[in-house]
């Protein structure tokens, strides 16, 4: 599914203020609010869009890179996008609105989306690359199964708050003014408890271990983000759960360096080999390989194995592995070795390699 354009979603230019913004996302909150359209998943969706729209406009830091770079701005890589909204901002705007149960839903507590939540996931090398399945044990609030989430212990109801009726809020007379307050015998919650379910001890969650098998795919790299829907933190009074945001970093491997979909690994080789050429045996991430260097390679050359690299995330290739030669220089040799470099260093004198060949032009070039 393609996204649509946060300006498009909020109906706003893009030089509005962020007043213009502000009030742009609160007149399509309310429109679209769940409370409002109960059981409408065209506005739940739309509502969702809202918010993620928002929560990047009316952050200048998101905005920015929003605007320089479009959806993918804020997070780069990934699949997760601007995931981690901040709800705060979001949830005090709405608390203007729909804060006060009087409003809509008639004195019922209103519905909140549970929590995103992080999870950090460390894998190797090799499984970023040709991706693995992990389990992961995530700790969580859920809703409590003995009460349902209700809080009230099992064949009870939670009673109307009589102190507000149900409202939450208080009204006091203060000589010409009427005030709102929360209601200070139910806590804002418009209902009282008599029985507490002894599971959850009244609350309506708990804390629980959830294990889950986590999909790696192939071409994960450092900080790629993996959304599993709805196995965040639970909703309150029904509503969704929040999501969880697997993040995903990889360990250093000891001789591949990584770019991207391509790899580099460093091969050292020998004088004789470099100046003679040779087939030699290179390491690969799927086991040792045969790769031919001609004569007269230089230090440093690269030689470019395609489609041995890492698999493109959701894609069908694989980048490439890039074998860079270094010459070894052997720090100690014998006298006959020495004897033979000397003989050898008198008979190429003259006649230098093609990198000292076109060093010297430019040298001379220079200085004449
Ligand atoms: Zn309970
Ligand atoms: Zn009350």
């Amino acid at each position: 599914m393609t996204k649509r354009d946060y300006y498009e979603v909020l109906g706003v230019s893009r030089d509005s203020s962020p007043d213009d913004i502000k009030k742009a996302f609160r007149q399509l909150a309310l429109q679209y609010h769940p409370d409002r359209n109960p059981g409408d998943k065209g506005a739940e969706e739309k509502f969702k869009e809202l918010n993620e729209a928002y929560s990047v406009l009316s952050d200048p830091r998101k905005r920015e890179q929003y605007d320089a770079y479009g959806h993918a701005g804020a997070s780069g890589q990934g699949f997760g996008g601007f995931g981690d909204f901040h709800f705060g901002g979001v949830e005090d705007i709405l608390n203007d609105f729909f804060g006060f149960g009087t409003i809509f839903g008639g004195g019922r507590q209103r519905s909140r989306r549970g929590a995103d939540l992080r999870y950090n996931l460390e894998i190797a090398f090799e499984e970023a690359a040709f991706g693995t399945e992990k389990e992961i044990v995530v700790p969580r609030t859920a809703a409590c199964a003995e009460c349902k989430g209700s809080g009230a212990k099992r064949g009870t109801q939670p009673e109307r708050c009589a102190a507000c009726n149900g409202r939450g809020q208080v009204s006091v007379q203060q000589g010409f003014f009427s005030m709102t307050r929360t209601c200070g015998r139910c806590h804002g919650s418009g209902e009282i408890i008599r029985d507490r379910c002894p599971a959850c001890g009244g609350s309506g969650a708990v804390r629980e271990k959830r294990s889950l098998n986590v999909k790696v795919p192939a071409g994960v790299d450092n900080g790629t983000r993996l959304k599993l829907r709805g196995e965040g933190e639970a909703g309150q009074n029904g509503g969704p759960p929040g999501d969880l945001y697997v993040v995903v970093s990889v360990r250093e491997h000891p001789f591949f360096v990584r770019d991207g979909e391509h790899l580099l690994c460093e091969v050292p080789i020998t004088f004789p080999q470099a100046a003679l050429g040779d087939a030699i045996e290179v390491p690969t991430l799927s086991g040792r390989k045969k790769l031919t260097i001609p004569p007269g390679t230089q230090s440093a050359q690269e030689f470019v194995m395609k489609g041995e690299g890492i698999a493109v995330l959701n894609g069908h290739r694989r980048g490439n592995l890039v074998i860079r030669v270094v010459i070894d220089v052997p720090r100690k040799l014998s006298k006959r070795q020495k004897e033979l470099l000397l003989e050898f260093q008198e008979l190429s004198g003259d006649s230098p390699g093609p990198i000292s060949r076109s060093f010297l032009e430019k040298v001379k070039e220079i200085f004449g």
